[in-house]
């Protein structure tokens, strides 16, 4: 079979991955880690391709002319809810060319069988990344599908769900980079413009109300099959790397022996995303020998309400000290904060930037709080009435706001949010430290073209 993974194209640079979808707040765009995966898992039995007309700025007539060239059997393409309107309107077109239409995004979570029955040129939609079941869909073999909505050969529409959350560990086979373009993708963090994005583990323990990721239960790789998948780019001459996990260092002793092997390796520099209550000195100390250099934490809100509210599961003297531990061992820090929620009032926003400025953050990432398919956050905003289950496009990127809050409309929020960025950004201190710190020529050329995407987002 000719299979196509495909990230469609867009008016605007979007991030569809992992169940969620935004605008680039800047103008990064790393690798869409779904089709990563499964770029692996299709290749090893079928001949695959992958197109990423974000990466290759392509529009719509172009990336059909491509689609049409291959002429691939199945599709499976990314769909986002910040996208959804052209996303459908661009596949439907594409399902004319004749091949049958696969899809996997945050806005197919929820209600996934209402979806299918809108959308005729969706065939089915899936819903874990990690498994086998797009090529046992595709095979035929239904039996074996563990987590889809299909429709059946009489046209009844299905969602087939495993029992339980998923738990353990799973393998796939080593992911294909070289099937994605060269050329294309931009990470903030990233010490080289060539790097690599890399999965070890799927999903989070941690039942955050507002993330989907942990509505996906938690599984781990084999730390043998990442160094193999790791050992694959170092020899295509990668260095630098991004993990997706969302939380790196959930199992400690994985993640010292990991941190242990790379160490070894001596060769790869890299970013992660942890929790400040999750890694320790001994932690901290292991991911800066083995090579990272950046970790992106969850600071959320000042508020020691809204981290309740959101069971966040840490105060804000655990967020203080984990920060503080980090830049002791030499770590950048990343702060991402969820604004615009219920609660948010002008006051509490002031008070998550001092909280920004006061843990000497070396980036601040806002997201606007959206609510997001399938999360505890969505079932409570829409019992609140302060969401709409048919509103499908959002964005949590900040380039739109979509709730008000109990004090704030929405257009108000969007100003507050882009002032708090050019508040923290535009300080002369900080602007002189941030171009000092560069290592390097691209990290300088990168960091200025990523401040002024972010800067001109904001005013
Ligand atoms: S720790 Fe992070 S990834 Fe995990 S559920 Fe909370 S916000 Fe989501």
């Amino acid at each position: 079979m000719r299979v196509l993974l495909l990230n469609p194209p867009g008016r605007r640079t979007y991030i569809r991955d992992y169940f969620c979808s935004k605008t680039t707040k800047s103008n990064y765009l790393f690798h869409p880690i779904d089709l990563v995966v499964l770029s692996g898992t299709l290749a090893e039995r079928h001949e695959t391709q992958v197109l990423d007309a974000m990466a290759e700025g392509l529009d719509e007539e172009r990336a059909l002319a491509r689609v049409a060239r291959f002429a691939p059997d199945a599709v499976i393409s990314l769909v986002g809810s910040v996208s959804w309107d052209e996303d459908r309107a661009f596949l439907a077109r594409l399902a004319r060319l004749g091949p049958r239409v696969l899809a996997l995004g945050d806005v197919l979570q929820e209600d996934s069988e209402t979806r299918l029955a809108e959308e005729p040129w969706l065939e089915a939609a899936l819903h874990v990344f990690v498994n086998q079941d797009a090529v046992h869909y595709l095979e035929g073999n239904l039996a074996e599908v563990r987590e889809m909505t299909l429709r059946r050969p009489d046209g009844r529409i299905e969602r087939i769900r495993s029992r339980g959350k998923q738990r353990g560990s799973y393998r796939v086979p080593r992911p294909r980079h070289e099937l994605f373009p060269g050329r294309g993708y931009r990470f903030s963090f990233a010490r080289s413009a060539r790097f690599a994005t890399v999965l070890t583990d799927y999903g989070c323990p941690y039942p955050c109300t507002f993330c989907v990721i942990g509505t996906l239960g938690f599984q781990t790789r084999p730390v043998q099959d990442v160094l193999e998948e790791l050992d694959h780019l170092r020899a295509r001459g990668v260095r630098e790397v991004f993990f997706m996990d969302q939380t790196f260092g959930v199992q400690k002793p994985r993640a010292l022996e990991l941190c242990l092997a790379l160490e070894r390796r001596g060769d790869l520099s890299w970013t992660a995303f942890t929790r400040p209550d999750t890694a320790d000195d001994e932690l901290f100390a292991a991911m800066a020998r083995a090579g990272c250099h950046t970790v992106i934490m969850g600071v959320e809100s000042a508020d020691e309400g809204v981290l309740a509210s959101t069971e966040k599961g840490y105060s804000g003297a655990e967020i203080r000290a984990g920060f503080a531990r980090a830049r002791r061992h030499g770590l950048r820090t990343v702060g991402t904060f969820i604004v615009g929620l219920p609660e948010e009032t002008e006051e509490s926003l002031e008070r998550t930037l001092a909280l920004a400025v006061e843990l000497d953050l070396d980036f601040m990432s806002l997201n606007m709080a959206v609510p997001r398919f399938s999360t505890p956050m969505r079932a409570r905003l829409l019992e609140q009435g302060l969401a709409r289950p048919g509103d499908l496009v959002m964005d949590q990127g900040g380039a739109s706001s979509s709730l008000s809050t109990h004090t704030l409309d929405r257009d108000a929020m969007e100003r507050l949010k882009r002032r708090m960025v050019r508040r923290f950004y535009l300080r002369p201190a900080y602007l002189w430290r941030r171009m000092s710190r560069a290592r390097n020529l691209h990290e300088l050329a990168s960091q200025a073209r990523e401040g002024l995407a972010l800067l001109s987002k904001n005013f």
